[in-house]
């Protein structure tokens, strides 16, 4: 459980849930303890969720499901129903390596906004993530939710060194035609690889080319705060 945010789900005050556990391994990922840590971690059940939940429903529109990969857990579909049952909206926060799992929740109406981040371009996808993943299970992913009647947007993280901006206009070419883009910001203080622990970050107008290179390709392109 972490904080209340505005700008996860766009127009929605929703409560951000952290589920730890990735596929992934990017060196940039800022989630360290999630990542490799978690087996320790306390487990929150569903109704203790609900519990928190229901007496701020009055003004909180739904939940933010983030990670780590929320499509890794086996019981992602029996909390999204029970999200459902109790009106409560979701936004979740993928990987896009599991285009299977987000058909399943998209089918059965289980989710309200989809938020996928695509850590570099294709070509370079496996060295920059880590795992071997098959890089047509992503490009199926990002078919699946453009193709969705449910909001999405794609994220971004530009890393000098790793993601270049040559690597944001290669993805942005892959995504071109869809609605939103964000452009997250490298924290080199939070990474898990010690190796990029410390290293530079593109400035705030190095990021605001990349944003006018890449605003041609989507609806709407924007810079996270
Ligand atoms: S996909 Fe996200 S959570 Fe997973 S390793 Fe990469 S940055 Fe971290």
């Amino acid at each position: 459980m972490n904080r209340l945010s505005l700008v996860d789900f766009p127009g929605k005050l929703c409560m951000n849930l952290i589920v730890p556990g990735c596929n992934y391994r990017c060196a940039f990922c800022p989630h360290e303890q999630l990542i490799h840590h978690h087996i320790p971690m306390p487990k929150i059940g569903v109704d203790e969720i609900v519990k928190l939940l229901r007496p701020r429903m009055g003004f909180l529109d739904g939940v933010s499901l983030d990670g780590g990969e929320p499509f890794l857990h086996r019981g992602l579909g029996s909390f999204l129903s029970e999200m459902r049952f109790q009106g409560i909206k979701v936004r979740i926060k993928t990987n896009a390596s599991r285009p299977r799992a987000i058909q399943y929740v998209l089918d059965k109406r289980l989710v309200d906004y989809l938020s996928v981040f695509i850590p570099g371009p294709l070509s370079k996808y496996r060295d920059i993530v880590n795992y071997r993943v098959d890089p047509n299970d992503v490009r199926r992913s990002i078919q699946i939710v453009r193709k969705s009647n449910v909001p999405y947007e794609f994220r971004v993280k530009p890393v000098p060194g790793i993601v270049e901006n040559e690597d944001i206009l290669e993805i942005a070419n892959t995504l071109s035609g869809s609605r939103r883009l964000v452009i997250e910001r490298f924290d080199p203080t939070r990474v898990l690889d010690p190796m990029v622990c410390g290293s530079e970050v593109f400035s705030r107008s190095e990021l605001e080319d990349i944003r006018d290179s890449a605003s041609p390709y989507f609806g709407e392109v924007f810079l996270s705060s």
